[in-house]
């Protein structure tokens, strides 16, 4: 059975005559680029922005339009909670507010809470301290990492037709979680969840960890400030839909709630930080590791992203260079057993400092694979392959096909 691994490099490419990765130094990957099939890809469509989830799952062959209901089911499968279908579930930062009266008349004085790391005993009196059964509604809530966090209701006549509780700027008071839409879930929904909210600034603003802090001069976790709210979509699992096992490997919460909630197999790599200090060296290794008990590999760096996000041209074209130092052992891959692609989820422009709708490079090693003269692997000679331009939403039935996978359409 031939395998798939799939290469993701998060925002990898840019805008402009010259960019990171077309003034890197990146003999690996241009090797690649000589080895395979190149194009360019509209993850979306051509000019749409996607977030590095919608662009996952197209890659991966799901609309995103089809089956994508919010950030924060994904982060929440990300974060471990195990999900289901028609769950609430948001994104949460621990926060901190300051004044009288309710949670709802406080102000927001620092909506990370000091980059508050250690939130264990914090989350844990929460999970102690609220009972919702009153509404037939139970919560999970989950750490993320740092001063992160994920939030799942799951019960009867449950909405996400809900606001925001988090004003997303400091100096603001807690926002009142409000309907959205005239009907009784979403009145109901936002009723607990102000419930909730009241109740676990209580429990925290008390605890004890946050009376040491305010001892020390610390901004007191006392609140939490809930946001990206979406229903967990019914969304038919990976190996279900392929007839292939998927595993996935990421720093991020993001990238692992997608394998997660696709069903799939996260594989945990110490040190893979989702930063440009990340384990390269072992995420690949594990990759390699994973191709043998999983059809096809999801692995996933995030550095680009983040050093596009910060406009650092010098920096993102560096952690390209060190990506691709790192690539050799891809080079060598039975390439009669395996389909290798290596791209990028979105272009994040170190000018744009946001994901842009620019295509992304795409390259595709196979045996049998129409290899073209394109000799670098960048925005530009990219253009001059013979996959042309596709959407993510193609990329699936190209793979599949080449692994001998599709099913014929017709007679
Ligand atoms: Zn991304
Ligand atoms: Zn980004």
């Amino acid at each position: 059975m031939k395998k798939v691994l799939l290469v993701v490099i998060d925002g990898l490419s840019d805008r402009g005559s010259k960019t990171p990765l077309s003034s890197a130094k990146k003999p690996n990957m241009d090797r690649l680029a000589e080895m395979g099939i190149n194009g360019i890809m509209d993850t979306i469509a051509p000019g749409v922005r996607p977030g590095s989830d919608t662009g996952h799952l197209a890659l991966l062959g799901y609309d995103p339009y089809e089956y994508y209901t919010g950030r924060g089911p994904i982060e929440a499968a990300g974060a471990g909670i195990d999900v289901k279908p028609g769950d609430i579930a948001f994104r949460v930062n621990f926060g901190t507010v300051e004044g009288e009266g309710s949670v709802f008349d406080k102000v927001v004085v620092d909506r990370r809470a000091g980059r508050i790391s250690d939130t264990d005993e914090l989350v844990k009196a929460v999970n102690e301290g609220i009972d919702l059964s009153e509404f037939g509604v139970e919560f999970v809530f989950r750490r993320g990492s740092g001063h992160r966090g994920a939030l799942v209701f799951r019960g009867k006549n449950l909405s996400d037709k809900i606001t925001d509780t988090d004003p997303h700027k400091v100096g603001e008071k807690v926002q009142r979680c409000r309907p959205l839409s005239d009907d009784e879930s979403a009145r109901r929904t936002a009723k607990i969840v102000n419930y909730f909210m009241e109740k676990a600034h209580e429990i925290l603003d008390r605890h004890p960890l946050n009376e040491e802090r305010a001892k020390k001069g610390l901004p007191k976790a006392n609140v939490l400030l809930l946001r990206g709210v979406g229903r967990v979509p019914h969304i038919p699992p990976f190996e279900s839909r392929y007839g292939m096992k998927l595993a996935v490997i990421a720093g991020t919460t993001l990238i692992k709630g997608i394998g997660r909630i696709l069903g799939g197999d996260v594989i945990e790599v110490e040190g893979a930080t989702g930063s440009k200090n990340t384990n390269v060296k072992g995420k690949i290794e594990a990759a390699l590791k994973a191709l043998e008990t999983h059809d096809f590999v999801l692995l996933h760096f995030k550095a680009t992203d983040e050093l596009g996000h910060d406009g650092d041209f010098e920096g993102k074209r560096e952690f390209i260079e060190k990506l691709d130092t790192h690539f050799e052992p891809l080079l060598k891959l039975d390439f009669s057993k395996v389909c290798l692609i290596v791209t990028a989820d979105h272009s994040t422009p170190v000018t744009a400092k946001e994901h842009t709708g620019d295509p992304v490079p795409i390259v595709i090693v196979h045996e049998g694979v129409r290899v073209d003269d394109v000799k670098s692997f960048d925005e530009f000679s990219a253009c001059k392959g013979g996959l042309c331009r596709i959407r993510g939403l193609d990329l699936m039935n190209i793979v599949t096909d080449l692994i001998d996978r599709a099913e014929k359409f017709g007679a």
